[in-house]
């Protein structure tokens, strides 16, 4: 596939219709990896987002999607599933020419996506109350699970249709109406499923795209009195801004943000297989990625070999060009990300972090490419070791006895992700048990399946995506009451 020569250009998507932003302006994107624009976006703004409410909220009021058979909500969701696949090569292009990750793992994205949709179909016939016989013989009650009502979805830049596929299929699912907002820099894939959800026959009105920046957009959505509730995923700063503006009619949150994700490596564990694995976990999407394991905590036995095998393979990793097929990490988002995780490298080497591998620029005629980095003997409190690098860099921390690693490991204000490589179980269980996180891998890394659910303890999130409760996190519950017979009066 070719850089196409002409942007596409995508307007917002109200109503079950393409439409123009109230400002008539556009947002370029220039792809990361080749220096020319590819897309173009309409620029949104607070009445776009007013727009997109009422069109939201007619839908949601008038029942035409809340109100059929989870059957039927199923039946739509799983069509988007197979139109998501069908349209594959198209949205892989698209994402990769917006954030610079490679294109084979773009396609492979779509797929995951496409799974997602697939379990949200599947569970949109599993959403049950409970009722209650043990009231007397005068009462008898039950529970009704119902949508939430409008919702507002923020996404970020890093894996644009995955995580919206770990939203909307689920609001969906639960028979709420939804508007969402993409980050500008990665906005098209979000618009092409709005078509895709059109294409399937999902009631116009209830799935809306307003793109545009976090502020005014993103804002918008949060202050919305008649959003009912907003799931976010990004940064944690942002996270917390998101909260205190949703404070504002009492919008019920959900937040995926941030991670500082320790990977633990016993004496004894497998080393070709922790390698692999810290490997992929490190590096891929070029490390743009919350559960990235940007610290890898390792014993002093196995440190040395760890290391060396580390390099030998972390070399064979090529940077470059991401529409070819052996291009392992593509581009970073943009030169902002660059400096930013320049800058951590930086400051690892002054706080006396040895750097093993890279450290800098891939130097190529256009975009921008980071080299694969290690630090080792990362002292576990400088910046690099405790902050969210989002880039290509891995830190190694060694450390004696697995109490001080679950120690380093949980000083931290994040809590996403967790793993550890050994083959004691009674070590493994150890760490599952005590490591704060709200996923702890073990002799793994970066393994999700859409049964388990997702999400953060400390700061790194509020509520969980995916896993049987998935959906439920898109209702209310209602308790209902019959009194059965004559009333007991009042006295
Ligand atoms: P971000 O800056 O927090 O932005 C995320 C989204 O929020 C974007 O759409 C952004 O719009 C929007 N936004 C910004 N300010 C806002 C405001 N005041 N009100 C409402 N919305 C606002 O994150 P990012 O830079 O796109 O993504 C990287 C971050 O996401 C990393 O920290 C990473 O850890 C986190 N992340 C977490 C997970 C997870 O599941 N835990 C998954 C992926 C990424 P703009 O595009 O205009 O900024
Ligand atoms: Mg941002």
């Amino acid at each position: 596939m070719k850089v196409p020569e002409q942007p596409r250009q995508f307007n917002l998507w109200i109503n079950g219709n393409s439409t123009a932003s109230a400002s008539g302006r556009y947002i370029t994107r220039i792809s990361p990896a080749h220096d020319c624009p590819v897309t173009l976006v309409a620029e949104g703004a607070a009445e776009d987002v007013d727009r997109a409410v009422v069109a939201a909220k007619e839908s949601f009021d008038s029942g035409v999607w809340a109100s059929i058979s989870g059957a039927e909500r199923s039946a739509v969701l799983y069509a988007v599933a197979d139109r998501l696949i069908e349209r594959k090569d198209e949205l892989a292009l698209l994402e990769t020419l917006e954030s610079g990750k490679p294109l084979s793992q773009a396609g492979f994205e779509v797929e995951w996506a496409a799974g997602l949709w697939k379990h949200a179909a599947a569970l949109c016939r599993h959403l049950y109350g409970e009722s209650c016989n043990t009231l007397g013989a005068g009462t008898v009650s039950m529970t009704l699970r119902e949508p939430i009502g409008v919702v507002g979805l923020i996404t970020p830049w890093n894996f644009p249709l995955l995580i919206a596929s770990q939203k909307a299929p689920y609001a969906l699912a639960a028979g709420c109406s939804a508007v969402i907002k993409p980050s500008e820099l990665t906005s098209a894939t979000t618009l092409v499923l709005a078509e895709v959800l059109k294409e399937c026959d999902l009631p116009d009105g209830v799935f809306n795209v307003v793109t545009g920046y976090g502020s005014p957009v993103g804002q918008a959505l949060c202050e919305h009195k008649d959003i009912e509730m907003i799931s976010f995923t990004g940064s944690t700063n942002v996270g917390k801004a998101i909260a205190a503006t949703a404070a504002c009619n009492l919008k019920k949150v959900c937040l995926e943000l941030g991670g500082k994700n320790p990977m633990i490596v016993m004496d004894d564990a497998d080393l070709e297989s922790v390698v692999d694995a810290a490997r992929l976990g490190a590096f891929f999407n070029m490390g743009e990625c919350c559960n990235a394991s940007s610290r890898i905590l390792v014993q002093e036995g196995i440190a040395d070999r760890f290391v060396e095998q580390l390099t030998t393979f972390a070399e064979g990793l090529k940077v470059g060009e991401p529409m070819e097929e052996d291009s392992k990490l593509g581009a970073i988002i943009n030169e902002a990300q660059e400096q930013k995780i320049l800058g951590y490298v930086q400051a690892g080497r002054e706080a006396g972090a040895t750097v093993c591998m890279g450290g800098g620029k891939v130097e190529t005629e256009k975009g921008c490419f980071l080299e694969v980095t290690i630090l080792d003997h990362v002292p576990s409190d400088s910046s690099v070791a405790t902050e969210e690098v989002f880039g290509p860099v891995l830190s190694i921390v060694r450390f004696k006895t697995l109490d001080e690693a679950i120690a380093i490991a949980n000083r931290t204000d994040f809590g996403l992700s967790s793993g550890i490589f050994t083959n004691d179980y009674n070590q493994a269980m150890k760490a599952a048990r005590q490591l704060r996180a709200g996923t702890v891998w073990v002799n793994t890394w970066l393994e999700g399946h859409p049964e388990l659910s997702f999400g953060g303890y400390k700061q790194s999130g509020l509520g969980r995506e995916l896993g049987s409760r998935a959906v439920e996190e898109y209702t209310e519950e209602k308790s209902v009451l019959f009194s059965l017979g004559k009333r007991q009066p009042w006295w």
